[in-house]
């Protein structure tokens, strides 16, 4: 059986006609950087989250890091996060020559610990970064106070959080900026590369803009702060737009597989996702846990189910940050987790057969165990 960890093909199928128009509507306009693409998907994006600005990007890996450089998150500056998230999230904090500080997350539902963030605060701490990871939101109410009382910044990194709300307020619209990709598998995705910024703050979209283009403002070519090279493409800028008045069917459509997974997997013994109070889930990720985790996959494999993990070696462990402080031992609930999660195919045009297979397999191989 071909199970698929994560397949686009049928949804290309489905909105071909309009994406292909789409592209070609860019392709005739003569302008194919900086155009009516990326200015409208900017406009339909900050709109959707009811924040004044958004600002395009080429990834979520450079919409993390030019949202903390327009943030004032310089070298040596200390930002805290989880070691329990994509490797992206930390790797533009290092790429800044920020330091990332790692807090541990919560057995019940993967997310940052909040109670622990006051005491790995420091006199160089300036920003705090919740990922709000899997598809549901970090408590952002201890940080928000954490943040008033020691004077920090928050940056939400979205990337895994696209629509998801907390006590009724929406990913992207809690911090002082917002970080999100548009990498084909995540909630809203794209056809290639894409990624975005919010802000509603005046002075830091400013420097957003600059920042994603050498350090200059549009129109007048001087550099002021050396920046990036990171444009959102036209082309896919016109695909997010068509793709964005469709992101409330794809998260229905991925509630919907979550909520077949619920059921058909109950009384197993496997723990499925928790729903933080609060919290309306997008499930990104379908993330289950079992201690048996390595047996439980490599069983699969015979039923040619090969599935994924996220994440199998947590950050603070990768041999690229042995220059952090942090070592094995340190995050005693994100180290047992990345031994024992993995991650069910979840995407909004998977088939109820393909599910049924999958939920059919793991009952039988977890009534072995
Ligand atoms: C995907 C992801 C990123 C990086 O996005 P890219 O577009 O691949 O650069 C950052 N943070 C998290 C939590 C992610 O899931």
């Amino acid at each position: 059986m071909a199970t698929l960890v994560w397949d686009y093909v049928q949804e290309y199928d489905d909105e071909r006609d309009e994406i292909l128009a789409g592209v070609d509507r860019v392709f005739r306009s003569g302008r194919l950087i900086f155009g009516e693409s990326g200015r409208g998907f900017e406009r339909e994006f900050a709109a959707y989250h009811g924040v004044a600005h958004a600002v395009g990007v080429d990834n979520g890996t450079n919409a993390i890091k030019i949202a903390l450089q327009s943030l004032g998150v310089g070298p040596g500056d200390e930002v805290i996060t989880v070691s329990n998230t994509a490797a992206p999230t930390v790797v533009a904090i290092d790429a800044l020559g920020a330091v990332p500080v790692f807090v541990d997350v919560r057995a019940e539902d993967y997310l940052m610990d909040t109670a622990l963030v006051a005491e790995a605060i420091t006199e160089r701490t300036r920003c705090l970064l919740p990922v709000h990871l899997y598809g549901q939101c970090v408590e952002m109410a201890p940080l928000e106070r954490l943040a008033a009382e020691h004077g920090l910044v928050i940056l939400e990194d979205c990337a895994q959080a696209h629509g998801a709300r907390h006590h009724g307020r929406i990913a992207g619209g809690m911090g002082d900026a917002a970080a999100f990709s548009f990498y084909p598998t995540k909630v809203l995705g794209a056809y290639g590369d894409g990624g975005a910024m919010l802000t509603g703050d005046d002075a830091v979209e400013q420097r957003m803009r600059r920042l994603r283009y050498y350090g200059m403002a549009e129109r007048y070519y001087v550099v002021e702060t050396p920046g990036h090279n990171s444009r959102l493409d036209e082309v896919q800028a016109e695909i997010l737009r068509g793709k964005l008045r469709r992101l409330d069917d794809y998260i229905a459509a991925r509630r919907a597989v979550a909520a077949r997974y619920a059921e058909g997997l109950a009384g197993t013994g496997l723990e499925l996702p928790a729903v933080a109070d609060g919290n309306d889930h997008v499930y990104y990720l379908y993330v289950v846990r079992h201690p048996r985790r390595d047996e439980i996959l490599a069983a699969l494999e015979a039923y040619g189910i090969s599935l994924n993990v996220s994440y199998r070696w947590p950050v603070h462990t990768m041999s690229g940050f042995a220059h952090l402080d942090d070592r094995r031992g340190s995050l005693p609930v994100t180290e047992r987790l990345a031994d024992e999660i993995f991650s069910l195919p979840m995407y909004p045009s998977l088939s109820k057969d393909v599910q049924d297979k999958v939920i059919m397999a793991l009952r039988e191989v977890l009534q072995r165990l």
